[in-house]
């Protein structure tokens, strides 16, 4: 459509790195978020992030949250007033007459909890380059000239207030949460020309005023359940209220990213076995999940269907679904391994959050994380869980976060000895660095610097990384590379921003056979002796008296339950179950 030349009253805009569908795996937008800006100059990386647009400058994708706001704001203003661009595009659509820029922030000073370490690994001022692209529009000329007030949403807008970082970006006001119910307000605010609070943390929303928006988004990203209700003590989706979004307005947004060209429909929720589940919300309802991906896939123009995050428990609970999950994603895989036996070595990489080895710890911070089973079995629910997904072609990728408060080294000592034991496992992991998120009940908790990690930390960091390249980087001379990166980053930087501690752990990353960094590391991976298998982890003691195949089928031919269940605020009701 034709904008006026003279600014659309609101623009709407993203950086190129969370609006990018680069190779259809949303886990490359990692590497944005971890590969520090200055080792990288943008003409390197520029061709990969190249954006297509409409005729008239519009983004044909944009990420899901800023599709969200453009839904809301097109209830009650015409479509000539909201335009949604790249920031390449911003030239086009802001000038005098913009009234306000909303912008999509994931990680815009780069202290996202995941991505702390992998740009930290080069220096405390290191700033990874999804940062950097953020910069670019905070201080794009045409923002700067018109001075409309820019508004900043998404996952990563905290970190502009927690850096005080307003003004020198000039941001007007940061929107902390979900802004389904303030979104309207504040660009009706802007439009009258009024002042903005400098922070609005926004209420959640209530189910009605949830909107599923019937445009593309980048990954095709549909959101299927919100909240979790697991209640980990470092964790802020937990603090929503679960719900699962019903799948018919599920499979009418899947078509509308068909129709406007996506080939890839991503299901997102912060744990896909809680989909369509009543109480126990922990035992997956497998009736709804397989319908529901049955659904999905067999949309015509639906090519990829990738996994998003999950939890390791329901595996174990029911191998059954894992398999039937399998047969209808495994064709929809872009993933390939050439470990996979499955044809074309098609994978699935599930995010899964393990966080650590060590029973007491994790006994301590997540105990619903291992329901129906008790947390002092973590490292067999673990052994197990995946042992069950690499038998299905499920080659998933695992979390872990060093420096939790409390750790000891007995815990990562723990966590190294759970290394062990998957190493013959198909994992990838991502190790990061502790850091506190607001509300979370360790929000007071203090986050590590790089330099303070011990080396038992860095031992668990760099090996952690080392089996994951073993995995993952399948040509041996990127392998080789690799290697002799590490070699060549340590003896000209690493020694001297991280200190001693760094070295024996940096040696194993690049190769160093094993027997000569014996004496000097916890782990002695020259030791081949194959690790004891998982023992049966036991349920907790509500459960104790049934099988697992009674519990699962706890959700057999229940009714699809829609919309969610119990609101579960403070104190969790389920470490009272774990202490039974
Ligand atoms: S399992 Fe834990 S970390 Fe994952 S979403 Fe649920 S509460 Fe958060």
């Amino acid at each position: 459509m034709a904008y006026d030349p003279r600014g659309v009253r609101f623009v709407l805009t993203a950086p190129d790195t969370e609006s990018t569908e680069q190779g259809f795996s949303p886990w490359k937008q990692m590497v944005y978020a971890s590969v520090p800006a200055q080792f990288a100059p943008r003409f390197l990386y520029k061709k990969m992030l190249a954006q297509q647009t409409y005729p008239d400058g519009t983004a044909v994708v944009m990420p899901y949250g800023l599709r969200i706001a453009e839904a809301i704001l097109l209830e009650e203003y015409p479509r000539e007033d909201v335009a949604v661009c790249h920031p390449d595009q911003l030239d086009l659509f802001v000038g005098p007459r913009t009234r306000a820029v909303g912008v999509s922030a994931h990680n815009p000073i780069g202290t996202a909890f995941s991505t702390g370490v992998y740009s930290n690994i080069f220096g405390s001022s290191a700033r990874p380059i999804n940062a950097y692209e953020s910069e670019r529009i905070f201080f794009h000329p045409a923002i700067r000239k018109y001075r409309p007030k820019v508004i900043v949403g998404g996952a990563g807008a905290w970190q502009i207030e927690k850096t005080g970082s307003m003004e020198r970006l000039g941001v007007d006001c940061v929107v902390i949460g979900r802004g389904e119910r303030v979104i309207l307000e504040l660009f009706e605010r802007a439009d009258a020309g009024e002042e903005l609070p400098p922070v609005v943390h926004a209420p959640e929303p209530a189910l009605e005023d949830l909107r599923v928006p019937l445009r593309r988004s980048t990954f095709g990203i549909v959101e299927m359940t919100r909240g979790c209700g697991r209640q980990c003590a470092f964790c802020s989706p937990t603090l929503e209220t679960r719900i699962s979004i019903p799948p018919e307005q599920l499979l009418e947004a899947v078509r509308a990213n068909v129709r406007e060209g996506g080939r890839i429909i991503f299901a997102v929720s912060e744990d896909i076995f809680i989909y369509g589940a009543s109480a126990p919300f922990y035992i997956p309802n497998a009736d709804a999940l397989v319908n529901f991906y049955e659904k999905v896939a067999s949309v015509p123009g639906v090519d990829y269907v990738p996994l998003s995050h999950a939890t390791l428990a329901p595996a174990v609970v029911n191998p059954h679904l894992i398999k039937e999950l399998s047969k209808i994603l495994l064709p929809k895989s872009v993933l390939r391994n050439p470990r996979s036996t499955y044809p074309g070595n098609r994978i699935l990489s599930p995010l899964i959050g393990i966080e650590t080895g060590s029973p007491r710890l994790a006994a301590m911070t997540m105990s619903g994380k291992a329901l129906p089973f008790d947390i002092r079995d973590w490292q067999e629910i673990v052994v197990e869980g995946t042992n069950i997904l690499n038998e299905n072609h499920w080659f998933p990728v695992y979390t872990f976060i060093v420096g939790l408060p409390n750790e000891t080294d007995d815990d990562i000592k723990q966590s190294l000895e759970l290394l062990k034991r998957l190493r013959k496992n198909k994992v990838i992991y991502v190790p990061s660095i502790f850091t506190p998120l607001e509300d979370t009940r360790m929000a007071s908790g203090r986050a590590l610097k790089p330099r303070e990690l011990t080396r038992l930390q860095w031992e668990f960091i760099l090996t952690a990384w080392k089996q994951s390249r073993e995995l993952g980087v399948v040509n041996e001379s990127s392998n080789w590379l690799w290697k002799a990166g590490m070699f060549a980053f340590y003896y000209l930087r690493g020694r001297w921003v991280h200190g001693p501690q760094f070295r024996y752990p940096a040696m194993r990353f690049a190769g160093i056979p094993e027997h000569r960094l014996r004496g000097h590391l916890y782990l002695d991976l020259s030791d081949t002796t194959p690790p004891p298998p998982a023992r049966p982890p036991r349920l907790v003691a509500k459960h104790r008296s049934s099988t697992l195949e009674e519990l699962a089928r706890l959700q057999d031919g229940q009714p699809f339950s829609v919309y969610g269940t119990t609101r579960v605020e403070g104190a969790s009701p389920f470490r009272v179950v774990g202490q039974a």
